[in-house]
């Protein structure tokens, strides 16, 4: 039993077979999948396949990269999006410096906004971080947001620690698997079982088995295989552990 905490099946790398790709993950025991927004449009589209498909949950939220579009009149449009059914949490939203395509101011108050609506509606948070560690947990600690998840985690111990504190969680995807990650999966010992999630983060990043393919929620099975490894767990326990946090934390 395991859930994909973060997928998208609502970008148009699955316009053609997203049902199939659903039934593949349930055959491999995938018991829930929350496509994630990273703009309006992305998030209306997991909104509609959360009401087409029993498995699927929705989230919506601007990517930082997407957020030079973003206007003050489209705060409210995201806040109505965010009170559909089954709709879980608030994401992607956060800060990216590794690609230098929306000023950092902009892309600060975006995350501070979203984080805003969350709380509002008492949902959780979907962060993406890429080289803005200090800037993120700031963020975080100033709008004392409680609940969420960092996504994607790639950071060091440090940053684990900081996450930690904060009393968010913390999610792997097939990145952890990568023959170069050793480093990571360094930091993945120390973070606590009841902090962890599993995402797939589909169509990217797919596990170092599947290495060149578009990645799908089903092969969230790598991924998860490396983490109990690693944690020195039987699969098994490791799905249920990660499937009652992903539970807890988005109300599934
Ligand atoms: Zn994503």
């Amino acid at each position: 039993m395991f859930i994909d905490t973060h997928s998208h099946l609502n970008f148009p790398d699955f316009n053609e077979d997203y049902p199939d790709v659903i039934e593949r993950a349930k055959s491999v025991g995938i018991t829930a999948i929350l496509n994630v927004g990273a703009d309006l449009s992305t998030s209306k589209r997991a909104i509609d396949i959360a009401q087409k498909e029993d498995l699927c949950y929705a989230t919506v939220g601007v990517h930082p990269t997407n957020t030079n579009d973003l206007k003050n009149k489209d705060y409210p449009v995201l806040e109505d999006l965010a009170k559909k059914k089954k709709v879980v949490a608030i994401g992607e939203i956060g800060l990216d410096y590794f690609y230098h395509k929306v000023p950092r101011e902009i892309q600060k108050e975006s995350f501070k906004q979203q984080i805003l609506i969350a709380e509002r509606l008492g949902l959780p948070v979907i962060i993406h971080n890429r080289d803005a560690n200090e800037d993120s947990l700031a963020i975080l600690k100033e709008t004392k947001a409680k609940r969420g998840v960092m996504h994607c985690f790639s950071g060091d111990s440090n940053f684990a620690r900081g996450v930690l504190s904060l009393g968010l969680h913390i999610s792997f995807t097939g990145n952890l698997t990568y023959k170069k990650n050793k480093p990571l999966r360094g930091v993945a010992r120390g973070i606590p079982l009841e902090r962890m999630l599993l995402e797939t983060d589909c169509p990217y990043l797919p596990p170092q088995a599947k290495r060149g393919m578009r990645n799908e929620p089903s092969f969230l099975i790598y991924t998860a295989e490396e983490l109990a490894r690693i944690k020195g767990v039987l699969i098994e326990n490791l799905g249920e552990i990660t499937t009652k946090n992903a539970k807890d934390l988005f109300g599934l």
